[in-house]
């Protein structure tokens, strides 16, 4: 898993939690483009993605980059950012729960990062789900913890993060604007257990990591 940073040649207004689309130079026209989250924060100067190299042209050509090389970047969108909560809810005492599975870490470490600059409470649960190796960030987590205790965070890497343990580690979980982030499998296995158990599907924001279907988090 690794980071790559970008010096934007124009300014990117973003809001934490949104993705832009990277077009990489030299690879296929049908494979040339995958969208990544933001890992950085607005107030940041360089752009960060976070991704898990594999073995695709894309993947390949990004981990090649020579420092200076330009790629190219637009599609700048997505909703899954701290404002955007469902209207009936949108006041000042909603409470989030973050659940991140593996790379699904990616737009809430750009929120927290954003809140903690803006010295505003991040007031959130975040669960975060993987094998110790899978996690990255648990370091700064950490610390962004002990800056603001308003953020608590429960990680799973020993015991598996199912409907049921969520259910038991978050007992009102209705009280919740859930946050779901990672792949596919992961993100629907829990959002849909909650729907299935009446929990209101419009107090469910999704970021699906498409191209991650089968990952095992
Ligand atoms: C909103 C959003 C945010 C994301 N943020 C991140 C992030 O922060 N970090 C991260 O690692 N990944 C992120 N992803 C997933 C990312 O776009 C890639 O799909 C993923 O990294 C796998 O890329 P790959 O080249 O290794 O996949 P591959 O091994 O090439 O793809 C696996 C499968 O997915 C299909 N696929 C994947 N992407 C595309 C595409 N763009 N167009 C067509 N088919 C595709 C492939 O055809 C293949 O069947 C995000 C996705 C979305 C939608």
């Amino acid at each position: 898993m690794w980071s790559f940073f970008f010096e934007p040649l124009e300014p990117v207004d973003f809001v934490a939690g949104q993705y832009l689309n990277l077009t990489m130079p030299g690879v296929p026209p049908a494979v040339s483009d995958r969208l990544f989250t933001i890992a950085s924060a607005p107030h940041e100067p360089l752009l960060q993605f976070t991704t898990i190299i594999g073995p695709s042209h894309f993947k390949q050509k990004l981990n090649s980059l020579k420092t200076g090389q330009e790629v190219e970047a637009d599609q700048l969108g997505g909703d899954f950012t701290w404002e955007a909560v469902p209207s009936a809810l949108s006041n000042d005492g909603v409470k989030r729960l973050f659940i991140a599975g593996g790379i699904g870490i990616t737009p809430y470490l750009s929120i927290i990062r954003y809140l903690i600059h803006k010295q505003q409470p991040i007031n959130a649960t975040l669960l975060y789900a993987g094998k110790n190796e899978k996690r990255p960030f648990v370091e700064e987590l950490h610390t962004a913890v002990e800056i603001d205790p308003t953020l608590i965070i429960k990680e799973y890497s020993e015991t598996r993060l199912t409907l049921e343990q969520l259910k038991k580690d978050v007992p009102n979980v209705e009280h919740y604007i859930v946050y779901l982030a990672g792949s596919q499998a992961f993100s629907e296995a829990l959002g849909e257990g909650l729907i299935e158990d009446g929990f209101p599907r419009q107090q469910i924001k999704y970021d699906y990591f498409d191209g991650y279907v089968d990952l095992e988090y």
